[in-house]
């Protein structure tokens, strides 16, 4: 009791979810979520009749006071959000905050991710990843941030809404090397699943080869960039030092 639940739901196949979800949802006195139509659906699919509280973007800070209070109370909520892991590209994160600043406890239940699941499958042979999750939509900010990870050596792992795809690939096309392995992940457990590798240089026609690709969700992962051998680091160098030397 007087612990927060932070439940990983399922990002499509409403079975993607674990036992200790259920077991935990079915304990809850009440579930903190973004949209109570989409949370009751999948409460309604387990057999759940629960207190839905709604915890969304715009009064997260009001529904962490609300939990607090609760909490404090002795009862036992669990936090999801309307796919995947709650605080990941979704709200979550400052009802965390303030319950850990309560010094009350927090308990993750883990489960499905969509950056995960996609690194999964994608066949990139690369440990370390960096989640990017949704880029700006503005486009003059959305050029300054993948300026910024051009030479990210690890793999890049983008969100992207479902109507805004062709302007992501353009966007990374105009940023990265046409070499760069990319993979698309779209449609994660859902009927239209769709994982698909190519060279960046091939991806618009890919998305733009069928007008169903511009709709559903994405996750984009980008390699990472070559990392400058020692050699190349070496030439840096020796033509650094004759310049200082001009300079002194
Ligand atoms: N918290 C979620 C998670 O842990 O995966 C992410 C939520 S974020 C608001 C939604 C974005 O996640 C989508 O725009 C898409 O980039 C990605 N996403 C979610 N479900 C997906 C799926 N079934 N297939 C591909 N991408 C998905």
């Amino acid at each position: 009791t007087a612990t927060l639940y932070v439940v990983a739901t399922p990002i499509g196949n409403a079975t993607d979810i674990t036992l200790r979800a259920l077991h935990l949802l079915a304990l809850a006195d009440v579930v903190a979520c973004e949209d109570t139509r989409k949370t009751g659906a999948l409460l309604t699919r387990y057999g759940l009749n629960k207190q839905m509280l709604a915890a969304h973007q715009h009064n997260e800070r009001e529904a962490a006071d609300k939990l607090v209070a609760r909490l404090r109370a002795g009862e036992r909520v669990a936090l999801v959000s309307d796919a995947g892991t709650p605080a990941v590209s979704d709200p979550g994160a400052r009802i965390v905050d303030a319950v850990r600043e309560a010094g009350l406890r927090v308990i993750p239940l883990p489960g499905a991710s969509a950056a995960v699941t996609a690194l999964s499958a994608s066949g990139l042979v690369n440990d370390r990843f960096n989640f990017v999750g949704f880029l700006p939509a503005k486009s003059k900010q959305r050029e300054a941030a993948l300026m910024e990870l051009a030479r990210e050596p690890a793999t890049l792992v983008i969100y992207e809404a479902p109507h805004r795809i062709v302007d992501c690939v353009e966007a990374l096309a105009a940023a990265f090397e046409p070499t760069r392995q990319v993979v698309f992940a779209r449609e994660l457990t859902k009927l239209f699943e769709e994982i698909h590798r190519c060279p960046l240089g091939d991806a618009l026609a890919w998305v733009k080869s069928d007008q169903h690709r511009e709709r559903g969700e994405f996750v984009v992962l980008v390699e990472g960039a070559t990392v400058e051998t020692d050699a190349q680091d070496a030439e840096a160098e020796r033509i650094l030092n004759i310049l200082l030397a001009e300079c002194s």
